[in-house]
């Protein structure tokens, strides 16, 4: 028999959740997040819910958990360096994510940035994100199944851009769709040892900056 929690019980685990979620943000203020707007979203998004029913419970500590394809959910504290970064305190018109994953850092833009582009190459993990996205009420995000090495460049230029896997090299495409006054963060380096990357494009050309030793499953070419 299917048994469904009482409503006294799902509004308890509510009370925990949330409780659960403001330590973590908490935890992540300690760490040196300070941007407000950047912590309240993060305070605001369930990450238990981009995570597979057994990994529930461990959705609030501050670690990488797997979400299936070999691909895991970004660590909260990296999560939030990177929207803190990215934004820089302003609100962004449109950003390029490459790395859609879980949609976990995905909500977390949208809470922020007026339009969200998000791209990923494995088809069951786009198509998972788009529907709780689209459960959440999110109507800002569009979704792409493609290659994001190349960009999205039919609504490029960006005025951010987000790569939630680590990189080799820089791919041309994307220093290409940034705008003028841009800014993109992107794991650098040989694989699980990378160093984030924050590039900025100003009238005169790319200016480069390493923010942080980082850890991120490939970047890969091509579509699964
Ligand atoms: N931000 C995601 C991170 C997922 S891990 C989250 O928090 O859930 C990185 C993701 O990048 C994986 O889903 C992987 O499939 C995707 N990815 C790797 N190379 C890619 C590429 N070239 N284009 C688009 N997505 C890519």
């Amino acid at each position: 028999m299917i048994r469904t929690p009482s409503p006294q019980a799902a509004r308890g685990q509510d009370f925990v959740v949330s409780r659960r979620r403001r330590e973590l943000v908490d935890r992540l203020r300690k760490e040196g997040i300070h941007d407000a707007q950047v912590l309240a979203a993060m305070e605001k998004v369930p990450r238990h819910e981009f995570v597979d029913e057994l990994l529930k419970s461990r959705a609030y500590e501050n670690t990488a958990l797997p979400i299936g394809s070999a691909q895991t959910i970004s660590q909260p504290i990296v999560v939030a360096l990177m929207t803190q970064a990215l934004l820089s305190g302003q609100k962004l018109k449109r950003v390029l994510e490459v790395g859609t994953g879980s949609g976990y850092q995905t909500a977390v833009l949208a809470e922020l940035v007026e339009n969200l582009f998000t791209v990923e190459r494995i088809k069951p993990l786009t198509e998972q994100a788009r529907l709780r996205l689209a459960q959440r009420g999110y109507r800002n995000v569009h979704f792409g199944y493609a290659d994001g090495m190349n960009g999205w460049s039919p609504y490029a230029p960006y005025d951010g851009i987000m790569v939630t896997a680590g990189a080799e090299s820089v791919p041309r495409a994307l220093t290409e769709q940034l705008a003028v006054g841009g800014r993109m963060l992107i794991p650098v380096g040989p694989q699980g040892r990378q160093s984030l990357r924050l590039i900025e494009r100003s009238t005169r050309g790319l200016v480069e900056r390493d923010l942080a030793a980082v850890s991120f499953v490939p970047l890969l070419a091509g579509r699964d």
